[in-house]
């Protein structure tokens, strides 16, 4: 449990802190939202915690209240420090780092299995993404706040609009669904677009990192011309001689392949390069 704390919205006025755009901020001040999130995102079983850009600290509240073992933030704007600091009870549950996720060691944050949570900074949000999905660190499970056109760009399925790129890196890594949706009402101040939390679970076995990397190359090329055939977008790595070799249909477009024509595209790849 968290100690008596006085409601967000007044420790945000009795430090002065107004939100800045350039740190994509716009704050969650209900606890029954935020403790909502820390449901989807739990059970956490004593696990760590890692929370990425906290702010005044409303999604922190619910984690302190749940079952997560350690807290700890990471927090670029510095204004937030002293506020943050506020919600430590003196346990040593909780650490604040003030810093850029973007540049931060997970593992030297948190021993042993950590989930991510956070109600991201758009501007950077999908960098952090790929950071987490193909970066030398896996956690043990993200709930992440993403705009919702990214929400939805991260779930899809062949065939939909938003099935792109990130769709397949999130995909060949996790399990990936939208566990809720939020209005730009629910958030101060509130942001043009509507929100949504997707949840993500590594699978059991996931893509070494030079897969990842293959996968990252193909996609790029399919999606960048995704109107082309892929005998012509990925016509600088192998063509049609790529597709046939994992099985593909030349003249097929990037929307309609699925994970796994990726992934045999992407093992094709490296068959190819290794007998050039
Ligand atoms: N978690 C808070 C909430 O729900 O009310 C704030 C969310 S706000 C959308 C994004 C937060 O991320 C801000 O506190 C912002 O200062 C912080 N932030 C922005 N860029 C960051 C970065 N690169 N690394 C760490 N924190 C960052």
């Amino acid at each position: 449990m968290t100690h008596d704390l006085p409601p967000i919205r007044e420790s945000l006025e009795a430090h002065g802190l107004l939100a800045r755009k350039s740190f994509g901020q716009h704050f969650l001040l209900d606890l029954n939202v935020t403790r909502k999130i820390a449901r989807f995102a739990g059970p956490f079983d004593g696990r760590a915690v890692i929370e990425v850009g906290p702010g005044p600290g409303g999604l922190t509240r619910a984690l302190l209240e749940s079952d997560a073992g350690p807290v700890i933030l990471v927090e670029k704007d510095p204004r937030f420090i002293p506020l943050l600091n506020e919600l430590d009870d003196g346990s040593g549950r909780l650490s604040i780092v003030e810093g850029d996720a973007l540049k931060v060691r997970e593992a030297e944050l948190a021993t042993g299995p950590a989930h991510l949570v956070s109600n991201l900074p758009y501007n950077v949000g999908t960098a952090l993404l790929i950071k987490w999905l193909t970066g030398p660190w896996r956690p043990h499970a993200l709930t992440l706040m993403f705009q919702k056109e990214v929400a939805e760009r991260v779930v899809a399925a062949p065939g939909d609009d938003a099935y792109g790129r990130l769709a397949v890196i999130s995909q060949a890594v996790c399990e990936a669904r939208i566990v809720m949706h939020l209005p730009a009402a629910a958030f101060t101040p509130p942001p043009k677009v509507a929100s949504a939390v997707v949840h993500l679970v590594p699978h059991a076995e996931t893509p070494d990192a030079a897969t990842l990397k293959r996968l990252e190359r193909i996609t790029a090329a399919a999606f960048g011309q995704r109107r082309k055939m892929l005998r012509s977008s990925l016509k600088q790595l192998g063509g049609a001689a790529l597709c046939e070799a994992a099985g593909i249909e030349p003249d097929a477009r990037a929307e309609v392949i699925d994970l796994d024509g990726f992934l045999r595209l992407a093992d094709a790849l490296d068959r190819q390069e290794r007998s050039a």
